[in-house]
């Protein structure tokens, strides 16, 4: 018995980090996952490679820019083609910038804004109505833990990942009577190509930049390390399977104990 049978679930952002962990999690526990992405070469790749494991019938790709509403439409009616219902989406998808606010131009703000903000609650309002048709099921919105405090240098980000808070607590108050449960998690530093672009230099060792990021963190995090994206996918599948099945509304954080407090010694 896997912890997601008969679920279908929609996974943006998921050619790789955290998304595609949590494809690969998620069709292990029993899910068919819908991998959405822009990346199309590498997200149809993942989506082949999760189906030559779990079965031809467990795993699809499809486009989807988040920010756009009409890639919206086309991806839900694709996965409802393919599998029938939709009840589970993970809104991974995101965009990082570097930037003092000040320094930020416009088009930078919004570009960000359009893919983080405006792609949750697309994604929220794409399938809202089909989770509640299938007799209910859940959102997970992926925020940071840039939503729970500032970080100088991307005050971009950091706005558009407290507005996912925002949106998860409203649209989990508004869904509940259609059984739909709507949480956020808020991951610190995790070893993705966001936070270690290196991962996408065929030249770099991947093993030593990640290490130097280890280092980067021993002093700043209580844990002492980075965190591997299929921590979060745990997380993703708790709050997306019956496991959570009394919590919704709620921000997770995920970051081995950085917002816990600073250190002075
Ligand atoms: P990543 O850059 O490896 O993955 C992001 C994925 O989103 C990529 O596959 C990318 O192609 C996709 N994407 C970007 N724009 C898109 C769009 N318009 N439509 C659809 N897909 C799009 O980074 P990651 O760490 O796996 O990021 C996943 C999520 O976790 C993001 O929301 C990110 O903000 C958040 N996050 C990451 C960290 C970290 O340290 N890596 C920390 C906190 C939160």
């Amino acid at each position: 018995m896997g912890k997601l049978d008969g679920r279908v679930v929609i996974i943006t952002g998921a050619a790789r980090g955290q998304g595609e962990q949590e494809a690969r999690l998620f069709a292990g526990e029993g899910a068919k996952v819908v991998l959405a992405d822009v990346l199309d070469d590498q997200g149809a790749a993942v989506a082949k490679e999760i189906a030559e494991e779990a079965g031809e019938d467990r795993a699809r790709y499809v486009h989807l820019d988040v920010g756009r509403e009409d890639d919206w439409t086309a991806a839900v009616a694709a996965a409802k083609e393919a599998f029938g219902k939709v009840d589970g989406l993970v809104n991974n998808a995101g965009i990082l910038r570097f930037n003092a606010l000040v320094d930020t131009p416009l088009d930078e703000f919004m570009q960000v804004v359009q893919v983080n903000q405006v792609g949750c609650f697309l994604g929220i309002k794409a399938v809202a109505g089909e989770i509640g048709a299938a007799g209910g099921g859940t959102i997970v919105n992926t925020a940071s833990y840039t939503a729970m405090t500032g970080m100088a240098a991307v005050g971009t980000y950091a706005a558009t990942k407290h507005a996912i808070l925002g949106l998860t607590r409203v649209a989990a108050m508004e869904l509940a009577p259609s059984g739909i449960r709507v949480n956020a998690m808020c991951p610190g530093a995790i070893d993705t190509p966001m936070s270690n672009p290196s991962q996408l230099d065929p030249e770099a060792d991947s093993a030593e930049t990640s290490a130097a990021l280890d280092e980067l963190y021993r002093k700043l995090v209580p844990l002492g390390r980075v965190g591997q994206p299929r921590e979060v996918a745990d997380l993703a599948l708790f709050l997306t399977g019956a496991d959570s099945s009394y919590i919704t509304g709620q921000p997770f954080v995920i970051d081995g104990g950085w917002l816990a407090g600073v250190s002075v010694i």
